[in-house]
């Protein structure tokens, strides 16, 4: 049976969003970066904490989960976030640039729809700060028609904590044993 995917959203988890200062939490060390589109002269700053590669790598080496990027950093999660975690090179769900205003523009995460069609029947583990009631309504029918679907949000002011991957092996643990009853399996919102 396939391992569960791990999405993984970037900005309010991996990046959390700076304080009055424009700085990260002490946790976190400050780095340049150039995303696609930018040139060297034009970087954006971001905060990574140096932890969440060996943490997130210790997720990944029990085989449990597929990781995934699902972020608008898109491609450059690959190729600029990753190798500063010390990741090795993941893949990334293709998401489009959409003209919006809101990250809710329907009064869920813009990027559900898109993640919905990817992953198809596909059980999934997401990790991102934005979720809406309705995201969560979404994962539990999900869930319910079949398709384990598990959101873990972590608070944007501090990101990524250990304790979410702990409930990620947690969800996913049962799954490479059995997935005889979907319908009573639930990790949804456990970790707010
Ligand atoms: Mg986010």
């Amino acid at each position: 049976m396939r391992p569960p995917y791990l999405l993984l959203d970037v900005d309010g988890v991996f990046i959390p969003f700076p304080d009055a200062e424009g700085a990260g939490p002490a946790t976190h060390t400050r780095h340049d970066v150039v995303p696609t589109g930018r040139t060297a002269d034009n970087p954006v700053t971001i905060w990574l904490n140096p932890a969440h590669g060996p943490l997130l790598m210790h997720v990944i080496r029990t085989g449990l989960v597929s990781p995934v990027w699902c972020t608008s950093w898109r491609q450059d999660a690959t190729t600029l976030i990753g190798p500063l975690l010390g990741l090795p090179p993941l893949p990334h769900v293709e998401l489009p640039r959409p003209e919006i205003t809101t990250s809710h523009p329907n009064g869920y995460l813009w990027k559900r729809d898109h993640v919905d069609a990817w992953l198809s029947d596909a059980p999934a583990i997401w990790i991102d700060d934005d979720f809406t009631n309705l995201d969560h309504e979404w994962a539990r029918e999900r869930t319910a028609r079949g398709y384990i679907t598990a959101l873990v949000q972590p608070d944007p002011h501090v990101g990524l904590l250990a304790e979410h991957l702990v409930e990620v092996l947690a969800c996913a643990a049962p799954l490479s044993v059995a997935r005889a009853d979907a319908s009573g399996f639930s990790c949804d919102a456990k970790v707010a």
